[in-house]
């Protein structure tokens, strides 16, 4: 069959490979529809040391497919169904689960291999993030299940309530989710990026304002600017960062009303600093909350979204293509000129 096979930094092809055999407790699935995603544009581009330990490697991890073939003492699946797994699962043992902070988990258990035509889903993950979905969803929209499941853990800690407002600071496939989610939740939206092109998505995802900064002279003015679209001009009750840059961090930060609470959720390169004013923290009282991955329940929540429709699936796609123009579309997603797409074997 054919699958991605990633050999280091720039090194990322399609190949013929033996599919795999489901193990006990594994379930082999025929992928129908795998998404792209910004971990593997960083990966391919610099490598992932979590996620790529040994190399050469599979490559791609949400996607959504059809059982072929289950593994000794699979009871809760069979071949025909339709399902949808996330990437990982805790390990439910270590500290971090016991304590009830799972996407802390220190044994994380990964899949990696959905750019294929046939992936098998490691034990762990049959057991806690697989779901069978109906015929109702397609597997283009159930594929992105992964990036939907860490929003809705942002979502967890942003403490949102009816009518507060909340900016979304970027307008890739994750703020688009977090504008939505907020939508759902009762929030006004402001939506800011230096694309208008993502804007117009956000304003679709259901944003009341959609602000580019793409003209503005520095952070002051940028922060002066957002702060102009919310109530008395005194900030945002809940401001979300959505880009992965330690200046977007900042902005977010400075771009609150005093009690306010950022999710600073984009992840930034190793080593990268941000920085507050700490007499700002202090009298204005902000909260501040990393926010990394998924656990079980908010994976369960995010299927549920999908399979009930009120979170589109396809709506954060920019293509389907078939799989061998999976480096391509990581090179247009590099250049900007897309922002997700979903590969078919
Ligand atoms: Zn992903
Ligand atoms: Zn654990």
């Amino acid at each position: 069959m054919r699958a991605a096979i990633f050999r280091g930094p720039g090194e990322l092809a399609i190949e013929d490979v033996e599919p795999g055999t489901p193990g006990p407790g594994e379930v082999a699935v025929e992928v129908r529809a795998a998404a792209t995603c910004g971990t593997d544009l960083k990966s391919y581009r610099r490598g992932h040391p979590k996620l790529f330990p040994t190399l050469p490697a599979r490559f791609g991890h949400e996607f959504a497919g059809v059982v072929t073939e289950v593994g000794d003492g699979v009871t809760t699946f069979a071949p025909g169904m339709r399902v949808v797994a996330a990437n990982t699962a805790p390990c439910d043992v270590c500290w971090a689960c016991v304590r009830g902070r799972q996407s802390l988990c220190e044994n994380l258990i990964f899949l990696n291999g959905a750019f294929a035509e046939q992936v098998v889903i490691p034990a762990a993950i049959v057991q806690r993030n697989t779901y069978e979905i109906p015929d109702s969803l397609d597997f283009g929209a159930a594929a992105p299940l992964e990036p939907l499941a860490t929003v809705v853990h942002g979502m967890a800690e942003t403490g949102i309530e009816l009518g507060d407002t909340v900016v979304v600071h970027g307008a890739g496939p994750i703020g688009l989710m977090f504008v939505k989610l907020s939508v759902l939740r009762g929030a006004n939206v402001v939506s800011v990026d230096r694309s208008a092109w993502r804007l117009e998505q956000a304003g679709q995802a259901g944003a009341v304002e959609t602000i580019d900064i793409s003209g503005l002279a520095d952070a002051a003015e940028i922060a002066a600017r957002i702060k102009k679209s919310t109530p008395g001009g005194r900030g945002a009750d809940v401001s979300i960062e959505a880009v992965g840059l330690p200046a977007v961090w900042e902005q977010a930060v400075q771009t609150l009303r005093p009690g306010g609470t950022a999710v600073l959720f984009g992840g930034t390169p190793k080593g990268a600093p941000f920085s507050v004013d700490s007499s700002d923290m202090h009298y204005s009282e902000y909260t501040l909350k990393g926010v990394f991955h998924h656990t079980p329940r908010y994976v369960r929540t995010a299927v549920d979204l999908l399979i009930s429709g009120r979170v589109d699936g396809h709506s954060l796609v920019t293509e389907t293509r078939p799989l061998d123009q999976l480096v391509p579309s990581l090179e247009d997603m590099a250049a900007g000129r897309g922002t997700k797409y979903i590969l078919t074997p």
